[in-house]
């Protein structure tokens, strides 16, 4: 089953390793047919090469559109050499086999990266490259197809060791043909679907291009790996790592859920994440006095968690988070002073993204389930001032008001059920991924305590806090537990049956609450 190269077709848009593998595949004697670029690539090199408009006897014509889409292209590639009808119609139409197809697409991946035109994306949606590709890859059993540069070596190694490529090899290349063609066709559809402002049904399986092998996932016995769907938007996927240990599976989720919550405010803002939660959320006038805000909160969980930034990194905030212990920090930049102070920590990661995310950008979220996945479109809700209902005697007052807004932003990010409490401008205590909301109101206000306790503060911190709930009180007890804990003002959607109880409870105990018509559910 090794078949000897006799003929290969070359059409490749990254160059990189073509003269080498070009020179190699001479060497042995192979016919080399090229597209325009390639060839003059090739023979400027020295290397043997046949146009493909030669071989055929038909010029490229359309701007490239249309170069290989001819008959004694895909003939040769797709004729079976084990069936006398194909060989003797191949004879007749003279068709010559082809044995090898190496092919690297137009880049449409990186023009859309690089925010190209509409024109410029539509030009670079390569049609005969894939076409070749499925061709080849289908005739696996005669034809050996390459699809990226990486490949060159494998396959050379091989030519070299059996005088051929084998089966084995060939099958194994038609399954990252089938899997590279349908990542770019699914990038061209998100692409599509974004420029149509299609955010949703998303008629995607899976749209996505490897960015990176994970070690393992989420526990070391998971295998996992790293997909980019090519939007371009920043936040994680157009992070580079300026320096530390590689990331993990648990590190790409949690930056991420950093990133996403310190995108949601305008000031400057810390996020402190751990298992995908935020430990600590503030706001300030400057990164540094934020981060002390956000690091009061929950002083015990942010050893070793995850820090997001929503500007650039300078000396003064990079000092402070330096001085513990922290897995990943994430920034849209970082001044030279800050990049100096973060390099004396070798194990820490620094990723730097160029950007914030969008709060309210469309997109698609997935989940999977046994079977299949949910697809939804992602939370870009956002409550503002004047979508808050005031449902109690006592409105809050504007540092009520403007702590309530921060803390259901928090919330947004906060795995149900969700409770937070806020105090000027920063997280006091965050309850997050119970089974029932007044565990959450009771847990949040207890590490409001301790945290206090380890500050040698007199108070819990939640004492004269406001506080937020991501979803209705179906019962008056949740808000009870706040009203406890020292809260004196309430952010919720509303919605339960009960809210006429719960408004009536918040009016005896004095409090102040908001509805927001808003659920921030987040399993
Ligand atoms: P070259 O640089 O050799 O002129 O062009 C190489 C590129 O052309 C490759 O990316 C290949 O996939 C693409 N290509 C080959 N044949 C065709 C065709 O018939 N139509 C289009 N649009 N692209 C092609």
């Amino acid at each position: 089953d090794t078949v000897a190269i006799r003929r290969a077709l070359l059409s490749v848009s990254d160059k990189t390793g073509l003269v080498e593998f070009g020179r190699f595949l001479a060497g042995r004697g192979v016919e080399i047919l090229s597209t325009g670029g390639t060839a003059k690539a090739l023979r400027e090199a020295g290397v043997a090469v046949v146009e493909v408009s030669d071989h055929t006897g038909f010029p490229e014509i359309l701007d490239g559109r249309v170069k290989t889409l001819v008959p004694q292209i895909h003939g040769g590639i797709l004729g079976r050499r084990d069936l006398p009808a194909h060989q003797a119609q191949m004879a007749e139409h003279r068709i010559a086999p082809i044995d090898l197809v190496a092919v690297d697409l137009y880049p449409f991946e990186a023009t859309v990266a690089r925010g190209g035109s509409f024109e410029d994306c539509i030009e670079n949606i390569d049609i005969g490259g894939p076409a070749m590709i499925r061709s080849a890859a289908k005739n696996h059993a005669h034809v050996a197809v390459l699809t990226g540069t990486a490949q060159y070596d494998a396959v050379r190694a091989e030519v070299e060791a059996s005088g051929g490529t084998t089966l084995a090899l060939r099958r194994r290349l038609a399954a990252e043909a089938y899997a590279r063609t349908a990542a770019y066709d699914a990038a061209i559809a998100g692409w599509f679907a974004r420029q149509n402002e299609v955010e949703f049904p998303p008629r995607l399986a899976f749209a996505g291009t490897l960015r990176q092998t994970l070690r393992y996932g989420e526990n070391p016995h998971q295998r996992a790996a790293f997909y980019v769907d090519g939007s371009g938007r920043p936040g994680i996927a157009t992070a580079a790592q300026v320096q530390g240990k590689e990331l993990s599976y648990n590190n790409l989720n949690d930056t991420d859920a950093a990133f996403e919550c310190v995108a949601e405010f305008e000031e400057p803002a810390i996020v402190i994440v751990k298992h995908a939660n935020p430990c600590g959320v503030a706001t300030a006038a400057s990164l540094a006095a934020a981060w002390d805000a956000a690091l009061r909160c929950d002083p015990v969980s942010a050893f070793g968690g995850i820090v997001a930034a929503n500007r650039p990194l300078d000396a003064a905030a990079a000092e402070r988070i330096a001085a513990i212990f922290t897995e990943v920090i994430i920034a849209p930049d970082a001044d030279e002073a800050a990049k100096a102070i973060l390099a004396r920590k070798k194990n820490l990661r620094l990723l730097l993204t160029g950007g914030v995310p969008d709060p309210a950008a469309p997109g698609t979220t997935f989940r999977s389930v046994a079977g299949g996945f949910l697809a939804q479109s992602r939370d870009a809700g956002r409550v503002a001032l004047d979508g808050l209902k005031v449902v109690t005697k006592r409105a809050p007052s504007e540092a009520e008001l403007r702590d309530l807004l921060f803390a259901f932003r928090v919330c947004k990010h906060v795995k149900s059920n969700a409770i937070v409490y806020a105090k000027g401008g920063a997280t006091v205590g965050v309850g997050a991924g119970q089974m029932s909301r007044v565990d959450s109101a009771r847990i949040a206000a207890w590490k409001g305590e301790e945290a206090a306790r380890a500050a040698g503060l007199p108070e819990g911190l939640t004492k004269g806090s406001v506080v937020a709930s991501d979803a209705f009180f179906p019962f008056a007890d949740g808000l009870l537990a706040a009203a406890a804990a020292g809260a004196t003002a309430v952010i919720q959607p509303g919605g339960s049956i009960r809210d006429n109880e719960v408004i009536a409870a918040a009016d005896e105990a004095g409090l102040a609450m908001v509805l927001t018509g808003m659920r921030h559910f987040r399993h």
